[in-house]
């Protein structure tokens, strides 16, 4: 390993690296700015004998940092113009080990190995960020934990509570999950190109398993769903289909109630509800 004068120095020059343009279809919004770059790699803390993993490692802007600071890493990039350009810029860095697929197609229980673990990490393609965050939950066992980079609204609405107007199945999902902690806000400014957005840096730590009292984990999604679907309807009306407002009154809840009033625990508590209460 190489000591770490100038963790970013490769990071991008996109005129001489070959990596070539941005490519919006694929949310391509390259960090450029260090100190961002610094906070985050700062943020993840690697650690010696951790499985660090990078979703969309782009131009490498956190990849070459990380590698330089943790010696090995393996990242998943769906766009083939730039594996060529990461695997020659990483080479004098590390071990850098690129999955060439759409990162919704890795099952990462399967990278970590069996009983094995891995970080996740990346700077997300915000077209498809709720699919990556709900596929990662898919796993949540073999992840330690996910430092990402989205759209603020969408951190906003990851750790919002009850009786904010963007608290939803996002929400209740994550958190039963996962301990969400917001980190800092980043501005278009640090990427080319600038996104029309601003953006967060999020921590999310998967809950030990023993510590997530819900039984059934697809009824539980499948009552979130029902509950935020019809955001502005009634318990009793929204999960009409799944459970009668006996059932739900059984479960301590009032089916006069909307979902957006709702804890987390009480929607595991419905999902618990038997049917025909
Ligand atoms: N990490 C780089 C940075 O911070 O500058 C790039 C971030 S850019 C917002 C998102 C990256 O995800 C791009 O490199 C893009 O090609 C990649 N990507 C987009 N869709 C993907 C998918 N389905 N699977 C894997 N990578 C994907």
């Amino acid at each position: 390993r190489r000591p770490s004068r100038n963790p970013t120095a490769l990071s991008i020059d996109t005129t001489d690296t070959g990596f070539g343009r941005a490519k919006k279809a694929l949310g391509q919004h390259f960090l450029h700015e260090r100190g961002i770059i610094d906070r985050i790699v700062h943020a993840i803390d690697p650690r010696p004998g951790q499985r660090i993993v990078e979703i969309g490692p782009g131009q490498g802007a956190l990849t070459f940092p990380l590698l330089r600071a943790h010696g090995a890493l393996t990242v998943i990039e769906f766009d083939r113009d730039l594996i060529a350009p990461l695997t020659a810029a990483a080479a004098p860095l590390g071990e850098l080990e690129i999955v060439h697929r759409d990162v919704l197609k890795v099952d990462f229980g399967e990278l970590a190995g069996s009983g094995g673990t891995l970080r996740l990490v990346g700077n997300l393609p915000y077209n498809i960020s709720s699919p990556i965050l709900f596929h990662a939950l898919d796993h949540a066992d073999a992840i330690v934990d996910m430092h990402f980079m989205l759209q603020k609204e969408v951190v906003d609405r990851m750790a919002a509570g009850p009786g904010s107007k963007v608290y939803g199945r996002l929400s209740v999902m994550l958190q039963a999950w996962c301990d969400v902690t917001p980190l800092f806000t980043v501005a278009p400014g640090a990427f080319r190109p600038p996104p029309k957005v601003d953006s967060a840096v999020v921590r999310l730590v998967p809950k030990a398993r023993t510590q997530v009292p819900i039984d059934d984990p697809l009824r539980f999604a499948a009552v979130v769903r029902a509950a935020f679907g019809q955001r502005r309807k009634t318990l009793r009306n929204a999960l009409g289909a799944l459970l009668d407002a006996d059932a739900i009154a059984a479960a301590g809840i009032d089916p006069g109630q909307r979902a957006e009033q709702l804890e987390v625990a009480d929607f595991i508590a419905l999902s618990k509800a038997p049917a025909d209460a």
